[in-house]
């Protein structure tokens, strides 16, 4: 047997079902946001730790005068102390735990992947 919907119930009902979708979107999108916030700050080249050691978000900016010991093709992505996973463009590094450094940056710290 159908029963006729009265307009206004067919209008509330098709507006809460709007409102269930669009909250199960945003159930889906803020665990995302949650990790997103969470995630360690990048590391500052005027942290005075980093300073000391002249990172550089950016090996072309490393000073040759400075570094001399700087070997070409150099960078935070193949070094050892480099930590995290391939392909994120800021990882951690155990030189300075609880802060991110860019893999096309370097520091005097480098060392060669064994
Ligand atoms: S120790 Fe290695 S990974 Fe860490 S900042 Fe220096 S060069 Fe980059």
């Amino acid at each position: 047997m159908h029963r006729s919907v009265p307009l206004g119930a067919a209008v509330r009902r098709r507006a809460f079902v709007k409102n269930l979708a669009m909250a199960a979107a945003m159930t889906a999108v803020l665990p995302l946001r949650r990790s997103q916030a969470s995630e360690p700050p990048h590391l500052e080249v005027k942290d005075p730790a980093a300073s000391a050691l002249g990172y550089v978000e950016d090996v072309a900016q490393v000073e040759l005068k400075k570094y001399p010991a700087y070997i070409k093709g150099s960078t935070c992505e193949n070094c050892l102390l480099l930590q995290g996973t391939t392909g994120a463009h800021y990882r951690p590094c155990s030189l300075f735990p609880g802060k991110l450094v860019s893999v096309s940056g370097w520091c005097s710290g480098w060392s060669a992947e064994i």
